[in-house]
């Protein structure tokens, strides 16, 4: 089977760093916020420009611990997309407060700015964008609207660690950005793992805080907080990673240009657009078609792994029930919901592999449906 991803192979390739770290780690006994998390922090902060990094347990703490830090909570709205993976709403279910979904652009599958300002009330407190599948969100046009309206925004950076927009590196272009290292993205380690960055200090501190049980001072504390953690061996693979993810995400791009080389004039199936003022990581390359549930039968047929990111909008999800949002609600998520489909792109991938698969996807076009 070729896989959409493969975390094995990320492994294999920095096997012999990856064990040798671990050995001294396990051998020494300081298995959690010790100097690994430290380093960790310290050269993702350098990296972006940020003031602060901040290690937490995953990208969803990352993302309830932000908004806590920030003072979101019960009686405040943030707006955010219905076509993401789940975390991202209830990250701000989590805190209290209500996700007010606003529909995607059908271009770039993210967060439509335009659409932004309808939604907004005296509640609106913050605005959420996602980089969705690895590419960057309209920061401008959010930035906007929120400087007019004072609020605050959190990047949901999750499937785009390296991704640029205009010039800049994603993390960086709003008030505080939340990224996860869970396996299958594209900076991952081989368990958990998420980082909150920002440049405002008071924030960065309130996260230390609510991370550690509310607390600065071993054993006093003053608020209740939660534990979120990132292990010493999962900040060990973390700074192997590192050393390679420019060359990993390029690796990305690369494989991206392939496919559209190669299927660009395909008649039953679109391809992901790339917008020139930003670079795309490609955490998922994902396309759309109307004949998707044949499409997965056909490619399984050659034992081609396909992925749906995402079935069901979040707005129509049955936690979401009390929301009472209807289908119809936002047209756009809604179809894509129905169309979109992964194809394998990862940097281990072989261009034998990208051939079978390319191979499949022309074979498709003769199917009389199309
Ligand atoms: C993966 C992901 C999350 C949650 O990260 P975890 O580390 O799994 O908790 C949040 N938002 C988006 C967009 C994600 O892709």
């Amino acid at each position: 089977m070729i896989p959409i991803t493969d975390p094995k192979r990320q492994f294999a390739a920095l096997e012999a760093d990856i064990m040798e770290k671990m050995i001294e780690i396990l051998q020494k006994g300081s298995y959690i916020s010790g100097e690994h998390v430290k380093k960790l922090e310290s050269v993702i902060a350098n990296r972006l420009g940020v003031e602060e990094a901040i290690a937490v347990a995953n990208g969803t703490d990352a993302l309830v611990l932000t908004l806590h830090a920030y003072g979101i909570g019960p009686g405040d709205e943030v707006i955010t997309t219905p076509f993401s993976f789940f975390a991202t709403a209830e990250a701000i279910s989590r805190v209290g407060a209500t996700p007010v979904f606003v529909d995607i652009d059908q271009t770039t599958f993210n967060l439509d700015p335009r659409k932004v300002s309808e939604k907004l009330s005296k509640r609106t407190k913050a605005i959420l964008p996602v980089h969705l599948f690895g590419q960057p969100a309209d920061m401008n046009e959010l930035n906007n609207v929120a400087k007019q309206h004072d609020l605050i925004v959190i990047e949901d950076a999750c499937q785009a660690f390296g991704a640029v927009y205009q010039g800049e590196e994603i993390g960086t272009l709003g008030d505080a950005a939340c990224f996860s290292f869970f396996p299958t993205k594209n900076l991952s380690t081989m368990g958990d793992g998420g980082m909150v960055v920002t440049s405002d200090p008071v924030i960065a501190k309130r996260i230390r805080e609510l991370k550690t049980h509310g607390s600065n001072q071993k054993y006093y504390h003053g608020e209740i907080g939660y534990n979120s953690r990132l292990d010493e061996i999962h900040a060990a693979i973390l700074l192997c990673c590192l050393d390679h993810i420019d060359s990993w995400n390029a690796k990305r791009g690369l494989w991206a240009a392939r496919y559209k080389k190669n299927l660009e004039a395909l008649r039953c199936i679109s391809l992901p657009n790339e917008k020139l003022d930003r670079r795309h990581v490609y955490h998922l390359y994902v396309i759309a078609t109307d004949e998707r549930d044949l499409l997965i039968k056909h490619l399984a047929s050659r034992n081609i792994q396909t992925g749906i990111y995402y079935p069901q909008c979040i707005h129509l999800q049955k936690a979401y029930e009390h929301l009472s949002y209807q289908e119809g609600d936002f047209p756009l998520a809604e179809q894509l919901s129905k169309r979109l489909l992964a194809i394998p792109l990862f940097p281990f991938m072989t261009e034998k592999e990208q051939d079978i698969v390319i191979a499949g996807l022309k074979d498709f076009q003769v199917m009389p449906s199309c």
